[in-house]
């Protein structure tokens, strides 16, 4: 590994104003589990690191049933995945979480790291998207808040900008209505990055849908929304034939490139079956 200038900020104000004088040549780190896998291995570089592991309030979490949940940027995976709160109103984020890798890599791993590493395969980001989930950055003296949707242009590229420091995440609570469901598809059960990611979040009464996001992961260059499918869904009864359709539509919706873990036909088909499935398990069965 090459070496690195390492700095440990007290405040925002200071890592921000440090990360915004060193530009592309520093990184934040928070949990390390990917920054330091790519400068060992020489995939990404940097001459300063800023731990922002120092500055206080940015492990908060608090969930109430009106506002929903909100977290900040050093909560870790696995607060996420063991967090009854989570279990119950956000079992789609729950299951993401509790697939990420190792219980040693979850301990160390922050949610944040996850979504500004940017990778169109992190488990996390499909169903924070479906929940409409926003972010709230720090630069210099002020906040500004993003669209979760909207942080991404590419595969490990965001809209963020030097000195910009996520510090949180907001998602709207859950109604009685509501359906979410996250599954994640790869070679082996544990220990492997999806070969397609697939989340669903949904209201639905008496069979019927009337509001629906999709977020399929690891099948174009970041993660995104199924957007005809869900229109096509929003507002109509779920039967067999009307999923088979919106499977249909998600698979044509999907731009998957082949690579060592699966051919892009593979992950097309694979994104029919599961937007199905999901869908089935949000609406509180198998379908
Ligand atoms: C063995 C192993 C298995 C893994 N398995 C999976 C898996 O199954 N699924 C999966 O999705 N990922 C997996 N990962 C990837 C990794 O663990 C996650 O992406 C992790 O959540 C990153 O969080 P971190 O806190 O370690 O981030 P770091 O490595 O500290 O940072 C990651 C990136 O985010 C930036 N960053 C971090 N925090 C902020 C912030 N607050 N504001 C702005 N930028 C920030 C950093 O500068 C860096 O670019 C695995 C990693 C390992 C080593």
């Amino acid at each position: 590994m090459k070496s690195f200038d390492y700095h440990e900020p007290a405040s925002l104000a200071e890592a921000s104003a440090l990360l915004a004088e060193l530009g592309k040549d520093a990184s934040i780190i928070a949990g390390g589990t990917d920054l330091l896998v790519e400068l060992k291995e020489e995939l990404r570089s940097a001459l300063h690191v800023v731990n922002i592991k120092k500055i206080p309030g940015l492990g908060d979490f608090a969930y109430d049933p009106e506002n929903g949940l909100r977290f900040g940027a050093l909560v870790t995976v696995r607060e996420i995945e063991t967090s009854p709160v989570v279990i119950r109103n956000y079992p789609n984020l729950a299951k993401a979480a509790s697939l990420l890798g190792s219980v040693q890599v979850r301990n160390r791993a922050t949610v944040m790291g996850n979504i500004c590493r940017a990778s169109p395969s992190a488990d996390t980001i499909p169903p924070l998207i479906a929940d409409c989930a926003s972010l709230t950055v720090f630069n210099g003296g002020g906040e500004r808040r993003i669209l979760l949707d909207e942080l991404f242009t590419g595969p490990g590229r965001t809209v963020l900008v030097p000195g910009d420091i996520v510090t949180g995440i907001a998602l709207p609570a859950p109604r009685a209505t509501s359906g979410k469901a996250y599954i994640k598809h790869g070679r082996r059960k544990a220990m492997e990055l999806a070969t397609v990611g697939v989340a669903v979040s949904l209201e639905h009464e008496a069979g019927t849908c009337s509001e629906i996001r999709i977020a399929l992961g690891a099948v174009a260059p970041t993660v995104i929304r199924a957007r005809r499918t869900e229109a096509l869904l929003r507002g109509r009864r779920i039967d067999p034939a009307l999923l088979a359709e919106a499977a249909e539509s998600a698979m044509q919706e999907s731009a998957p490139i082949g690579n060592v873990r699966a051919s892009a036909a593979y992950r097309r088909e694979m994104v029919g079956v599961l937007t199905r499935r999901a869908i089935g398990h949000a609406m509180g069965g198998a379908q």
